[in-house]
């Protein structure tokens, strides 16, 4: 079968297209035959190195798919089962291998790139606003990056919860895209200081919550924009990383919160992951979560993914078809 690896750390020209073994799946797992699998960003920080692997590897954590086959030991799977995966393993492949524990089912009426589009940044988005900062209607909320693929569903589900949300963005047809989903206000962050923007469209009071995916550029100017006691949830870093802080400033700036939240521990649970998993795509199938997906590319070409994804080209998810 045909596999997207890494053999060496580095920039987009380290994905190989090679030629493997078709896996076979070991006691508790799953065979899926690949229909779709979803790009993220922490697939950019496997092949660079930042989060180390061991090399080679199968790149690629999300995808949809058929199961192929089951290991033994797992009985709440079959073949020919419509299924999908949010931290699986080896996913820009025809075939992967995932634990049946975190496999999601997907309703019929939902098609395989939809099912890859939704079940990571769906949850991620799931999770920030229901669970790391739980939103309700007298919240204002900034989300930054807007409109990316976490960004765009991240302002459907604040404003489903009722909150004010404001949203940063780099150009303009970016701007239409998260008002389009829903953002009350947009701010062009590479033109205007969106601290001036936050303290103008609150009258100076600042936002609840900053979710924050941005980060080295973005940081300072997040924990100025809070409210007293307000809630900086850092939950990525597609500017660079942010440099050490001393949390003393958090007491400054008006008795802040900081948090650096992972989808891993708000979906460590089957029941969670479930919760999670079932809410995004019912919202999906029901048409009351959009999905945006202009941006797809074979597998034999996920480099081109990459570096669209890492230059800022993107809007929603990115998807590459085996
Ligand atoms: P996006 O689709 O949001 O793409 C990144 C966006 O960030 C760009 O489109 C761009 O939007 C903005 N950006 C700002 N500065 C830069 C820069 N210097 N280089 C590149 N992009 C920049 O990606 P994802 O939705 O896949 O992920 C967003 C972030 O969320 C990532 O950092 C990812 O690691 C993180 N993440 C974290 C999770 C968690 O559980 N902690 C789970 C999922 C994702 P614009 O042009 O409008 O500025």
């Amino acid at each position: 079968m045909k596999a997207v690896r890494v053999h060496e750390s580095g920039g987009p020209e380290k994905l190989v297209y090679d030629e493997v073994e078709i896996p076979s799946p070991g006691a508790g797992e799953v065979a899926i035959r690949v229909e779709a699998v979803g790009v993220n960003y922490i697939d950019t920080y496997h092949r660079s190195g930042l989060y180390p692997l061991d090399l080679p590897f199968t790149i690629g954590v999300e995808a949809a798919g058929v199961v192929e086959s089951v290991g033994p030991g797992v009985s709440a799977f079959s073949p020919g089962d419509r299924v999908a995966v949010a931290d699986g393993d080896g996913t820009y492949a025809e075939y992967c291998l995932t634990p049946a524990d975190r496999l999601i089912a997907i309703p019929d009426s939902l098609d395989f790139r939809s099912g890859a589009a939704a079940m990571l940044q769906g949850m991620t988005a799931h999770y920030l606003s229901h669970s790391t900062f739980p939103l309700r209607s007298e919240h204002t909320a900034l989300v930054h990056a807007g409109a990316g693929g976490v960004g765009l569903l991240l302002i459907q589900m604040c404003k489903r919860l009722g909150a004010r949300v404001f949203a940063t963005v780099s150009t303009d047809e970016k701007a239409e895209l998260a008002r389009g989903a829903g953002a009350d206000e947009v701010i062009l962050y590479a033109r205007l200081d969106f601290k001036s923007e936050v303290d103008r469209l609150t009258n100076g009071r600042g936002v609840d919550v900053v979710y924050d995916s941005v980060a080295r550029d973005t940081f300072e100017m997040s924990l100025d924009s809070l409210a007293l006691r307000g809630y900086l949830v850092l939950y990525g870093q597609s500017s660079g990383p942010v440099p050490p802080i001393d949390p003393r400033e958090l007491n400054t700036k008006g008795s802040l919160f900081l948090t650096r939240p992972k989808l891993g521990d708000y979906t460590a649970s089957r029941k969670e992951l479930e919760w999670r998993a079932s809410d995004v795509l019912n919202w999906v199938s029901d048409g009351s979560l959009t999905l945006r997906m202009e941006h797809e590319f074979s597998l034999a070409d996920a480099a081109d993914a990459h570096r669209a994804l890492e230059g800022r080209k993107t809007t929603g998810k990115v998807l590459l078809i085996p």
